[in-house]
């Protein structure tokens, strides 16, 4: 109970790592939390990736925490723990929500037939928390673990640790662009959670130790978007229904995920220069649009060189135009860059909760 641990990344793995040491009575004195992005505060609805609740818990709010839908974590305790944990995230979400009794669980028990002879649809609960909700939930944890004596160092980018000297170096990330001051600190035991974006990190540290590594398939996904009533018989059935098919002669598989309904948006989200389009579905009824929108992703295996690939693929998908002075608002022409876009039958993208139109890039035939 007295050693020095510290937790890189405030994404949802941190953060609950941490909760679970101080519900344990682990002084949280002895807890540090480096994360590159900003607290609850300061941290804006369109910063996605980084600061305190990470990716998952910042951007849309629905909780696929089962190990059928994919991770690691059953491989290294088993599926009955690696169960029991994911209940204890989502207890946590529910703890720290303003309104627990808002939060809507969509649980299919049976593939309906009149899906059958397309799709299989997978069976397990998600949790539905309200995109609205995320910021306060963020701020009520965080208080939390605060009250119980965490230290958090925001802003701070990890880019350097020796595991046998046991340190890492955190650099001032947003306020030093030339990586000075530097800041040594020393563990005992380390956590590390940096998700998604400390991807290029993690590679570059698993190859500086020499760490194993497994090959992944890729996943690239679109977004679609259409009326509900199209999707009504399906969703009674399941909120976020997750379809699936494989093509094995093909080596993919198809599966739709994050689906938003009711009020239901589609949400562009600019990361590291680059669009994707994420979807969000609010809770407030007055943002009730009766659209639909979920992704449709396809997993490919045997690709050699996944990230290169995946990075061709998204500088193909994200396309500039030049808008000349006669069509800009502002009377000067400029570069607009986003992803692409199609429908076939010319319908136009619903707006933004903000009613502002989404932007796209439409594709022609
Ligand atoms: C845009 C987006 C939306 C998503 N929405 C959902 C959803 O609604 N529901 C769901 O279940 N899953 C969602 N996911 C998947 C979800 O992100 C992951 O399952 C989950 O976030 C993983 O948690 P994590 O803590 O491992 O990583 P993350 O949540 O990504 O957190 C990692 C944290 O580490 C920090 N970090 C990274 N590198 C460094 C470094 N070098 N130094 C300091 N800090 C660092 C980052 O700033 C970040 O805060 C989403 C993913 C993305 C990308």
């Amino acid at each position: 109970m007295n050693k020095k641990i510290v937790i890189v990344g405030a994404g949802v793995a941190g953060i609950n790592a941490a909760t679970k040491l101080v519900d344990n009575g682990y002084p949280g004195e002895l807890i540090t939390i480096i994360d590159m992005g900003k607290d609850p505060y300061n941290r804006k609805a369109e910063e996605v990736m980084e600061g305190m609740l990470g990716a998952g818990g910042w951007s849309d709010g629905k909780l696929t925490y089962h190990t059928a839908i994919g991770g690691q974590l059953s491989k290294y305790c088993g599926e009955k723990k690696a169960m029991e944990l994911m209940d204890q995230v989502i207890t946590n979400f529910k703890r720290f929500h303003p309104k627990p009794e808002e939060v809507q669980c969509s649980n299919p028990v049976e593939e309906p037939e009149f899906i059958k002879p397309y799709f299989g649809l997978r069976l397990f609960p998600v949790w539905h928390i309200g995109t609205d909700y995320l910021s306060e939930i963020a701020k009520n944890w965080y208080e939390y673990l605060v009250s119980k004596g965490v230290n958090f160092v925001w802003e701070h980018k990890v880019i350097d640790i020796d595991f046998t000297k046991q340190n890492l170096l955190a650099v001032d990330w947003f306020n030093t662009p030339n990586l000075a001051p530097t800041e040594y600190i020393s563990y005992d035991e380390l956590i590390f959670a940096v998700g998604k974006s400390g991807i290029d990190f993690a590679q570059s540290l698993a190859k500086q130790y020499e760490l194993p590594d497994e090959p992944k398939s890729v996943q690239i996904g679109v977004r679609f978007e259409a009326p509900q009533h199209h999707f009504q018989k399906l969703i009674d059935i399941s909120y976020d229904f997750k379809l699936y098919k494989k093509f094995e002669d093909k080596g993919v598989s198809l599966r739709s995920f994050c689906t938003n309904n009711n009020a239901a948006y589609v949400a562009v989200e600019e990361t590291y220069g680059d669009y994707s389009y994420n979807g969000h579905a609010k809770k407030d009824p007055k943002y009730k649009n009766d659209m639909t929108n979920f992704g449709i992703l396809m997993e490919i295996n045997g690709i050699e060189d996944p990230f290169e690939w995946s990075r061709n693929v998204v500088n193909q998908c994200n396309v500039s135009v030049d808008i000349p002075s006669s069509h800009s608002p502002t009377g000067e022409s400029f570069l607009y860059k986003a992803g692409l876009y199609y429908s076939p039958s010319f319908r136009q993208p619903s707006f933004t909760s903000e009613n502002e139109p989404v932007r796209v890039i439409r594709l022609t035939d």
